[in-house]
């Protein structure tokens, strides 16, 4: 079967009847790379930063940063890679900074939030992957966007960043796109005004499904209650979609959801552009894919919006994923 599955390593991501969709891997350490490109990954669609900050007392220097983005930037030539901005907090563990206890912490100060307050942690990272930006496709990604101020002050950052990197005469790619993750439902239900300024949206499931139904992702307890499927979340992904496209740019998902074969057909049917998955997941996303048409997969998006609770779309798309494969 694994060999059956690499035979389309190098075949496109495209339904029966000629949609092209971008199939993009998430990595968290660069020695990935080689097995992503060996799957016939087009590109890396997250690159969790946060592993570079862990298990060390310091923060990385700049020119740690760098090495490793240019490291990513070169490997892929040109494929893009999507490198997320530092998404410390709330589950994933600091050590380095001074973060004021939280009764909260997935509700606290972390990710995007973090960094806007210690900007100078913000800037030696915008400031690697721009320098970094000039000997590859690299993209900027702000996690855990709320909504538009907080956009605006992101960028403003990186504004000053580009500033200096031109009165420096340092080279980088001006034409960088900067993209958000869609991850907290103020975002998903604003998703309309933020496509205004940002470039590209890549969803990201497993805070939207935790922040939408309030349930802790890694909390035993209530993980019935994690449902991709729940009427919510299929209503959320498909808004950021069509808000996305109604102002030209790509939506792609970087949460597990993407990874996971049993919804491929349904989020193909919503729109999606780019999935980003788990490097395994590639290969398997892909024969789905390119065994069915768009129209047919808009139709079973477009009837799966129409049940009113998790178990009934879950019935109805593992029957017809039974059926089908
Ligand atoms: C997500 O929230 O879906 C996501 C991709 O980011 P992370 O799992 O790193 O929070
Ligand atoms: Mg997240």
């Amino acid at each position: 079967y694994e060999r059956e599955l690499l035979k389309m390593k190098d075949l496109p991501a495209i339904t029966t009847d000629q949609k092209k969709v971008t199939l993009l891997a998430n990595i968290e350490f660069i020695g990935e790379v080689k097995s992503v490109l060996e799957r016939g990954g087009e590109g890396i669609g997250l690159y969790r930063t946060e592993f570079l900050y862990m298990n060390r007392f310091y923060p990385p220097t700049e020119a740690e940063h760098f090495r490793v983005y240019k490291s990513l930037a070169e490997q892929l030539s040109s494929y893009p890679s999507i490198i997320r901005t530092l998404d410390l907090g709330g589950d994933k563990f600091i050590s380095q900074l001074d973060v004021y206890e939280e009764l909260n912490p997935v509700l606290g100060l972390r990710a995007i939030r973090l960094c806007l307050e210690h900007i100078d942690l913000f800037k030696t990272q915008l400031r690697a992957i721009l320098k970094a930006s000039h000997y590859g496709k690299l993209k900027i990604m702000y996690p855990m966007i709320s909504g538009l101020d907080e956009l605006r002050e992101a960028n403003a950052v990186l504004k000053e960043v580009m500033d200096e990197l031109r009165k420096a005469n340092i080279p980088f790619d001006e034409e960088i796109e900067v993209g958000i993750m869609i991850e907290i439902p103020s975002a998903a239900i604003t998703s309309d005004i933020l496509a205004e300024e940002a470039d590209f949206f890549s969803i990201g499931t497993n805070d939207l499904i935790q922040y939408s139904i309030a349930i802790d992702r890694v909390n035993k307890n209530v993980s019935y209650l994690y449902e991709p499927l729940h009427p919510a979340i299929l209503r959320l992904i498909a808004r950021v979609i069509e808000s996305g496209h109604a102002k030209g740019i790509l939506v792609g998902m970087c949460g597990e959801m993407a990874s996971d074969p049993k919804y491929t057909l349904l989020l193909l049917g919503l729109g999606l552009d780019q999935y980003s998955t788990n490097s395994d997941a590639l290969l398997k996303i892909k024969k789905i894919i390119r065994s069915v048409s768009y129209a047919e997969a808009r139709e079973i998006a477009q009837q799966a919006l129409t049940y009113c609770s998790a178990s009934e779309t879950e019935k109805f798309i593992t029957n017809l994923m039974e059926e089908r494969f």
